[in-house]
């Protein structure tokens, strides 16, 4: 026995779970690095490198703020785009299908956090392309009061739909200080936002809470914030666990009808530009959630069924508070 490998030999009888990795290192085969596998992950959950969070993460992410949790969580529908649902989902039919607008409201016993801002309606009109589709008044108007109730705002991706109603509203002098936006999600708007009405000016942007993050974000007791660039640069996935032990993951845009999870097909949308292989392995780590995780509820922001069907069960609240 060699004076090294006595030393080692040593090395581990004093401190085997410290060996175990050097020795792993030592022997793992050349090629991309080894990822941790956790045992409850569904396979295609960890074996994607271009998607890697993982669920086991994502909960113990949520736990680093204390406080108690929030108690339930409210959609609003507040205009409708009336599109084939041909272009929602790869080779579904060409059939009416309608994209609702929604926003989320979080609410915790002291006050409620917004997951997107709504538009106003000559933001809407840009989607409608000369086609005017219908947008509640009512229903916009309590948007914005609830945006400006919320103690803070997040958005799911900086596409105006999502992020209008902090950008474009008569009260951004309160409204955009509790707006937290990424780094990405304000470089998008500086430099290419999706029409000219939401470009964000440094000056603008500055009032912003302005954050960047490399893979989760503790964003408040059982809220995460998850990179997922794909369907833009800035886009984001939300985790949020309430105080009764329920999960929900808002996935913003990644898909656009729950289908696309289920069979794991992106859009056919010829006018938006996606990172198609980031979005495809996307939809794969959330179909394994779908499949594995029956606990947690995958909100697709744009799916009308979905939301009526979530209301229906109770698992979301139909109204604003
Ligand atoms: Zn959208």
């Amino acid at each position: 026995m060699q004076a090294t490998t006595l030393w080692m030999f040593l090395w581990v009888l004093a401190f085997p779970a410290l060996a175990a990795p050097l020795t792993a290192r030592q022997t793992a085969p050349p090629g991309p690095p080894a990822r941790a596998t956790l045992a409850n992950e569904p396979a295609a959950a960890t074996q994607d490198f271009r998607f890697s969070p993982t669920i086991a993460e994502i909960r113990q992410v949520a736990t680093m703020i204390p406080g108690d949790r929030a108690l339930r969580i409210n959609v609003l529908k507040f205009a409708e785009s009336r599109r084939s649902k041909k272009f929602s989902v790869k080779g579904a039919p060409d059939e009416p299908s309608v994209q609702a607008r929604t926003v989320f409201q979080v609410v915790y016993r002291d006050g409620t956090v917004m997951i997107d801002s709504g538009m106003d309606e000559q933001i809407h009109k840009f989607f409608g392309r000369g086609v005017a589709e219908p947008y509640d008044q009512a229903a916009a108007a309590e948007v914005a009061r609830a945006v400006r109730a919320a103690k803070s705002i997040v958005v799911t991706h900086e596409h105006g739909d999502h992020v209008a109603g902090v950008i474009r509203t008569p009260f951004i002098n309160d409204i955009a200080p509790k707006t937290v936006l990424t780094r990405a999600q304000v470089r998008t708007l500086e430099t290419d936002p999706q029409m000219p009405e939401i470009k964000l000016t440094e000056e603008m942007a500055r009032h912003y809470l302005v954050i960047d993050y490399e893979k989760y974000y503790p964003f408040a007791p059982g809220f995460v914030l998850i990179k997922a660039p794909g369907h833009t640069p800035g886009s984001q996935m939300i985790y949020v666990a309430l105080q009764s032990g329920r999960e929900y993951l808002f996935i913003g845009d990644t898909a656009w009808h729950m289908d696309g999870v289920r069979t794991v097909t992106g859009k056919a949308a010829p006018w938006i530009t996606e990172d198609e292989p980031a979005l495809a392995a996307q939809l794969r780590w959330l179909n394994g959630l779908f499949t594995t995780e029956k606990n947690l509820s995958i909100v697709v922001s744009h799916d009308d069924e979905q939301r009526q069907e979530y209301v229906a069960k109770g698992l979301l609240g139909g109204r604003l508070e």
